[in-house]
């Protein structure tokens, strides 16, 4: 966050850098252990693969594949 009304040296200090890996919008990670990897968003579930298979079982899924 760079204030409009900063003191000169914020321009260079405060820039947001842009050489972060591509997670940007509709990048989630997996709330069960943070992972970034193809996470499943359906039902709002917001884990990841092995997370999900872990949780589906527990929740009565059958075997998802
Ligand atoms: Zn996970």
């Amino acid at each position: 966050m760079v204030p409009s009304t900063g003191p000169s040296w914020w321009a260079g200090v405060a820039k947001p850098k842009k050489k972060e890996k591509k997670f940007g919008k509709g990048a989630y990670k997996c709330r069960r252990c943070g992972s970034h990897n193809a996470i499943i968003r359906k039902y709002g579930l917001y884990l990841c693969r092995q997370c999900f298979r872990e949780v589906a079982r527990q929740l009565g899924f059958r075997k998802y594949s």
